[in-house]
């Protein structure tokens, strides 16, 4: 497998330390071409100091705003027209219906470097308002509405079918939604909305509790939001709960705050643990071998999904918890020296899957999906080389992924390539080609 990498990184050579976006060619084609063209006059506007009156700049500032929102509407026209086309090959290629359309967001996401979820908002976002929404679209186009108040329209109409939705917008365009300010043309669309069909608004509500969910994002200082997005009555139930307990047990003396209360009850019912800080932990630390054998070098480990904290903290939560604890670690070769990270790797390369120690060294080396701008959890450790195709089940050969990210890979005219195994000093690379045959560079993470 090095060797097979050691050729590739001379072959790829040129790739290697771009970003995603250098490796892409100029393109050939007329429009893009002319907004090249307009990209650098507007780069070029930036550094021009030369003087202009405050009526011409206001003249400006107005004309760069209608603008933004014509560049939405024709982006969204062209993503409608990028996914029918796609469609149609995916149907001339007897892709299995159920994976029809499946690839066409991942392709916007990488060109417009946004993860596939956002795209795929986008793309729902700019069928609705091509389809559906022509009076609002029409606005759009000329700059008199917002990219940001069209999406409000899209998001109150959503519970009607296309003949009320083009109807109501109509009505929202003749009562002027253009001349209104956001909050005022968001319920304007709703009161229409809901006026068009009240059993399809209360219907809304109902299939919107299936889509009830918990999340976890990061914070700054040390600290992370959990979330639940709940049915209203549950939501406010828990906050009930959680306040009650913070009142009765600041009635008897507790020391903490309020807040603080809450925050440790909701620890402690959801884990069924009695102290809050005794959570049970599997911290994975990635750390320069310096920090070890240095106890005064204060350099910062890392959290897979968090990012850096101190090691000086992360001694203080293992050694302050009760709860059961697993410290693995992961030393990275100490700073400056050539041969770059160098984990000990383990693992049976002819299993058929990944699974143990070597999953989690990879999900430690890529600590989130490596399709480039993803940043989804990591839900499957996928053969960059197909098992099928000789590709061995290796440290090198392995690819954090999504579940998304996993099943667009087997669509047809995608390729993933290794082009650097991460063992010659630069980080772990692969090379991503989709359909239209654009290049995407994935680079695993630095280590600290
Ligand atoms: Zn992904």
């Amino acid at each position: 497998m090095q060797d097979v990498c050691s050729i590739l990184s001379v072959v790829f050579g040129s790739f290697t330390g771009m970003s995603a976006l250098e490796i892409e060619p100029p393109s050939a084609d007329g429009l893009a071409m002319r907004l090249d063209e307009m990209l650098a006059e507007l780069a070029g506007a930036v550094t021009d100091g030369s003087p202009a009156s405050d009526a011409a700049r206001i003249d400006r500032i107005a004309r760069l705003e209608k603008l933004r929102a014509a560049t939405a509407a024709l982006q969204a026209t062209e993503s409608v027209r990028f996914a029918q086309s796609q469609v149609a090959e995916q149907l001339a290629a007897d892709v299995h219906p159920d994976a029809i359309g499946r690839g066409i967001a991942e392709q916007i996401g990488l060109a417009c470097r946004i993860s596939p979820t956002t795209a795929a908002r986008r793309l729902n976002t700019a069928r609705a308002l091509w389809f559906e929404l022509p009076g609002t679209y029409s606005q759009l186009v000329t700059g008199e509405l917002s990219e940001r108040v069209a999406e409000a329209v899209v998001s109150e109409t959503r519970h009607l079918n296309a003949d009320k939705r083009r109807q109501v917008d109509q009505q929202i365009k003749t009562a002027g939604i253009a001349q209104m300010g956001f909050k005022a043309a968001t319920a304007a669309a709703r009161k229409v909305a809901y006026e068009a069909d009240r059993q399809g608004y209360l219907q809304r509500g109902r299939t919107e509790r299936k889509h009830r969910r918990v999340g976890v994002r990061s914070a700054p200082d040390t600290m992370a939001v959990l979330s639940g997005y709940l049915p209203v009555e549950q939501g406010i139930a828990c906050y009930a709960a959680l306040r009650q307990h913070a009142d009765s047990a600041a009635a008897s003396g507790d020391g903490r705050t309020r807040d603080q209360i809450m925050a440790d009850t909701l620890v402690e019912r959801i884990t069924g643990q009695t102290t809050a800080a005794d959570v049970n932990i599997e911290l994975q630390l990635l750390m320069p071998l310096d920090t070890l054998i240095n106890p005064d070098d204060h350099s910062a480990a890392v959290i897979p999904g968090y990012g850096p904290l101190s090691s000086q903290l992360a001694r203080e939560i293992m050694t302050d918890s009760k709860g059961r604890k697993w410290w693995r670690r992961l030393f990275t070769a100490p700073q400056g020296s050539s041969k770059g990270p160098a984990p000990i790797v383990g693992g049976d390369p002819t299993r058929r899957y990944f699974d143990g120690w070597l999953t989690q060294l990879i999900k430690l080396r890529d600590q989130t999906c490596r399709d480039p701008f993803c940043d989804a959890a990591i839900r499957h450790i996928d053969h960059i080389t197909r098992h099928a195709d000789g590709g061995p089940t290796s440290y090198s050969n392995g690819r954090g992924a999504c579940a998304r990210g996993n099943l667009v890979r087997e669509m047809p005219g995608w390729h993933i390539k290794l082009i650097d195994c991460g063992f010659h000093g630069g980080p772990h690379k692969i090379i991503i080609t989709t359909p239209t045959g654009h290049h995407y560079l994935s680079r695993a993470p630095d280590p600290p």
